[in-house]
């Protein structure tokens, strides 16, 4: 079709006129193109390609959270994507739990603690109910027969590292593994138990540290709802940001060592009626 076109255009130049046209569209189409390609080629860079691919993967709320950083949910994340993954490190810690209905997850980090843990779990224990224990190996260490009773009540166990090195993530993997090791042989002293889980201090995760906690067998663990009772605002202030902010599917994240804790045993003790009022039910992990 193209071979004959040229043929039959040379005796007229009213259809020759067309011809120029379509051709003039077409050059300015491809122009046009050229120039899209270059303004998109040179946006680029503004963004950076690994941060793009971070912030689509959900890698980006990597960079830098602090203990009062409140990691929100990424999309895909689950307890089932987390805790499946025998094969490779999870892509990021776990920041909901995937169970259905009003299932919500509570976390204790930094015991054991002689004073605190027995009343959390004690409280527990009252509502038939198991939580997750993210545990300082030296404290572990100190105090085995808590881990014994944190186990004896069914909960799960936490390696939340061996001295609550908050830039652990930046060490080397050699550092790192140490660290994630000593901690696991405390807890595995004390109970015969590897834990399941690993939580970074401060939320500080780094890709080293998640890479680290995965080929340990751990899944990483981390928050959705932090009323920051390690910073004893009050028991109201923790029980109001916990309601306000915890929705299924959640985890929140409270303490049972390092310092007074008073603020949040008495805070538990509020909350755990009020969420069953709500009803949302803490389901172990
Ligand atoms: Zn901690």
């Amino acid at each position: 079709m193209s071979g004959r076109l040229p043929s039959r255009v040379p005796s007229s130049t009213v259809r020759r006129r067309p011809l120029l046209l379509i051709v003039v569209v077409l050059m300015a189409t491809v122009l046009a193109g050229n120039l899209m390609a270059v303004s998109a080629s040179s946006r680029r860079p503004a963004h950076g390609p690994a941060k793009a691919r971070a912030a689509a993967t959900g890698h980006a709320r990597l960079a830098a959270p602090t203990e009062s950083a409140r990691p929100v949910r990424p999309g895909g994340l689950s307890h089932q994507s987390g805790a499946a993954g025998g094969d490779a490190a999870p892509p990021a810690p776990m920041f909901t739990i995937g169970a259905g209905g009003g299932a919500v997850a509570l976390t204790f980090d930094d015991g054991p603690d002689p004073r605190f843990t027995p009343q959390v779990l004690a409280l527990l224990a009252t509502y038939h109910l198991h939580a997750t224990f993210c545990m300082v190996g030296i404290h572990a260490r100190e105090y085995p027969w808590l881990v014994r009773a944190v186990v004896a009540g069914g909960n799960s166990l936490c390696n939340h590292t061996y001295s609550h090195d908050e830039h652990l993530g930046r060490r080397t993997p050699a550092q790192i593994a140490a660290d994630l090791r000593d901690t696991d042989d405390a807890i595995v002293a004390a109970t015969g138990r590897r834990p399941r889980f690993f939580r970074a201090p401060a939320g500080n995760w780094t890709p080293t540290l998640i890479s680290a906690a995965g080929s340990d067998g751990m899944v990483p663990l981390g928050w959705s709802v932090d009323p920051r009772d390690w910073a004893r605002p009050g028991v109201p202030s923790i029980v109001g940001t916990t309601l306000a902010e915890l929705h299924p599917g959640g985890i929140l994240l409270m303490h049972d060592g390092f310092g007074h804790r008073e603020e949040s045993v008495a805070a538990l003790r509020l909350l755990l009626p009020a969420l069953a009022a709500r009803r949302m039910h803490p389901v172990p992990l």
